[in-house]
């Protein structure tokens, strides 16, 4: 396979604008002749779909929620990055592209992201002009606060909802399109199966969620905008839905998969408490620029927080990274948090938890200041402990969150199949090992608004289009596979549901696959994975049938496909013998417990190409280089 990035020359702050001249362009009296499917209603799908739109492409959206503004996006709650540097602290195009490619310890695309940083700047006047509702400063100007891995204050928010308001912006422009006749919505649809033809993609399979019916659609370019995969773990802070079955579907039919064992594990998130728990609950990054993270210092210490004297207390980040403190990057004070719990000095039921505390910020600014940068955040916070955080600290603990895996696409978001192209959490590009905060929504709407317009035309212009309908071979075998596999899931009626194997699968994966990950407990994965996978196919019990709303049948399916990406997440960890941002190998550390690269034999994407099924997939390589940003060791001390 031929990992083309397809990179422009020339310096890089110029690459995009240069690029932008040299894409070709539809007539705009051409568009309305063209058709493109986008399979996903979140931020970068939504965005993504309303600009084709209103560029006159004809577009139908899919989405497995009854309505696009349900998409995951809703949930982001802390905000968005851009360098608009509204607070004068320093801030620049050039220092938001710094600050990503040391956030993802050297292992994106430096065109990318430098990319991503210019157009920051553009998403958030789009999205002002849109009516988001942005927090602001009693002058009117727009508010700015703190995230990880970041010296200034860049992150634009709305309150902890940042995600709906900007969601409510992208659909508005949706519903626009919708209104005007140039956008088909197909809510309560789920894309099972990509349709392949001649090489280049033309169409999906998609299922009615309501009635059951198998449906075909086809257009000359298709989208795939549809999220994370990190539900693999089973708990996570995703929405229940989240799911990898269209990327793995499309993996499947030839599209490369990159990095996928680059998953991120938020540091602070509401911490397991029980067995049967399904879901857990992201405390958003944002409070860590008032909250200060601590535990006791002597292991076993059982007392209360508020028994604890000052000088029995570990600010660990404060004390192991001085320059970053409480905001010290993702993955960094994740595993902190492990190391500390791992030394018997976690606080909470099982000593799995450290403080979150906002006693000093509270004295210094009143709680009613508190109260109106995070006031949802807390109250979504007692009524899930029953524990008033303005009284006590928060207790908090790592969580699956976030993967910068995801389908492998050039600098035009374009997959390894002609005519895929790939926006958002789904696509691999801009995140590197190791994604800051605040950076998903900037990547997702660049990804919508300002790149998949114009790469999309550029795609169009550049090809011819033979019309194709559901007779065409490949539509039939991609709808009678679906089939074939709807019937066997059905067929089983074995002895377990399928959220007893999720749960299953996700602790296979946490434990070996997670925070820490070292060869033998990869090895041993890479067993139990593929053995529960054939309990899976052999005693599943999916009750009801595929001609009716059948929440169990479609859970299975995107089990099914976790299954499978499990254990590819598994063999790149294991196969990447080195340690960068959220993939931390414990063999490869530096003396004081940070991670350790292997820039001369691991500074490139691996990107999986399936090779059949049983064999093992081959992993193809896409060298990483550095000229703006050089190589070098990343410190947050
Ligand atoms: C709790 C939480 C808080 C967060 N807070 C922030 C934050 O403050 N700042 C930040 O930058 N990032 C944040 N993130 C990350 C960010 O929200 C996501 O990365 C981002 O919203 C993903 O957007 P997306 O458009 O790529 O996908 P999503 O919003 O997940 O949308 C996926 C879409 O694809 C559709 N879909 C999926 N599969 C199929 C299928 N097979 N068939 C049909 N449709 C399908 C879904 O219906 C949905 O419409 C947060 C994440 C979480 C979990």
């Amino acid at each position: 396979m031929e990992l083309k990035a397809n990179l422009p020359s020339g310096p890089i702050a110029q690459k995009w604008s240069k690029h932008r001249f040299d894409m070709k362009l539809v007539n705009p009296a051409n568009k309305r002749k063209y058709s493109v499917i986008v399979v996903g209603s979140g931020l970068a799908g939504g965005a993504g779909a309303a600009s084709l739109g209103e560029l006159g492409y004809n577009v139908k959206v899919f989405c497995y929620q009854d309505s696009p503004r349900r998409a995951h996006s809703i949930a982001a709650q802390g905000g968005i990055n851009a360098a608009k540097n509204y607070q004068n602290d320093g801030d620049s195009v050039w220092r938001l592209f710094y600050d990503t490619v040391k956030g993802g310890d050297f292992r994106a695309r430096e065109a990318n992201v430098y990319r991503l940083a210019e157009l920051s700047v553009n998403i958030i006047d789009q999205c002002v002009a849109q009516g988001v509702p942005f927090g602001r400063e009693y002058g009117g100007t727009l508010a700015n606060r703190s995230f990880g891995g970041a010296l200034v204050s860049r992150t634009f928010y709305a309150r902890g909802q940042t995600g709906q308001q900007l969601l409510l912006g992208a659909y508005q422009a949706l519903m626009r399109q919708v209104g005007a006749g140039q956008v088909k919505m197909f809510p309560r649809h789920e894309m099972l199966e990509l349709v392949v033809i001649d090489g280049r993609a033309r169409g999906i399979v998609a299922r009615d969620m309501v009635t059951g019916k198998l449906e075909t659609h086809f257009a000359d370019a298709v989208v795939l905008a549809t999220g994370g995969y990190g539900n693999v773990f089973y708990l996570a802070t995703y929405a229940k839905g989240c799911n990898g079955t269209a990327i793995w579907r499309a993996y499947k039919k030839g599209a490369a998969f990159a990095n996928p064992c680059y998953t991120q594990i938020h540091p602070t998130c509401i911490p397991v408490h029980g067995d049967y728990q399904s879901k857990l609950t992201l405390m958003s990054e944002s409070l860590r620029n008032d909250g200060r993270i601590w535990v006791p210092k002597k292991a076993g210490d059982a007392r209360p927080a508020h028994q604890i004297p000052e000088e029995e207390r570990d600010y660990y980040l404060e004390r192991k990274y001085p320059t970053y403190g409480n905001l010290a990057p993702r993955d960094i004070s994740s595993r902190a948090a492990k190391q500390v719990c791992d030394e018997g000095r976690g606080v909470g039921p099982g000593g799995l938890g450290v403080y979150l505390d906002f006693a000093d910020s509270i004295a210094r600014l009143g709680a009613p200041k508190i109260e109106e940068k995070y006031g949802n955040l807390f109250e979504m916070y007692e009524r899930i402990t029953a524990e008033d955080p303005y009284k006590v600290p928060m207790r908090i603990f790592p969580a699956s969150h976030y993967t910068m895996g995801g389908l492998w696409v050039d600098y035009n978001l374009m997959s390894t199949i002609p005519g895929l192209l790939v926006g958002g959490e789904a696509n691999f590009s801009d995140h590197g090992a190791n994604r800051l905060g605040a950076s998903a929504l900037m990547q997702g709407l660049a990804d919508g608004y300002f790149i998949l317009p114009y790469t999309v035309g550029h795609y169009l212009a550049s090809n011819k289009f033979d019309k194709v309908d559901e007779s065409h071979p490949e539509a039939r075998a991609a709808t009678a596979t679906v089939e074939q596999r709807l019937r066997t899931l059905l067929s089983m009626k074995g002895k377990r549901t399928v959220t007893s194997f999720h749960r299953e699968l996700g602790k296979i994966m946490w434990e070996h696959c997670g925070m820490g990950r070292n060869k033998a407990g990869l090895e041993a994965a890479l067993q139990k994975i593929p053995a529960l996978r054939e309990e899976f196919w052999r005693n599943l019990n999916v009750p009801g049938s595929a001609d009716e709303l059948n929440q169990s049948l479609e859970m299975a399916g995107r089990l099914a496909d976790f299954l499978e990406l499990g254990e590819l997440m598994c063999l790149d960890a294991l196969e990447r013998e080195e340690s960068c941002g959220g993939h931390f190998r414990e063999e490869y550390q530096t003396s004081d417990g940070e991670a350790l690269r292997d820039d001369e034999r691991f500074c490139h994407v691996a990107a999986w190409e399936y090779a059949g099924e049983g064999k093992k997939p081959i992993r193809n390589v896409e060298p990483l280089v550095f000229e703006d940003v050089p190589l070098q060791t990343r410190s947050y001390k």
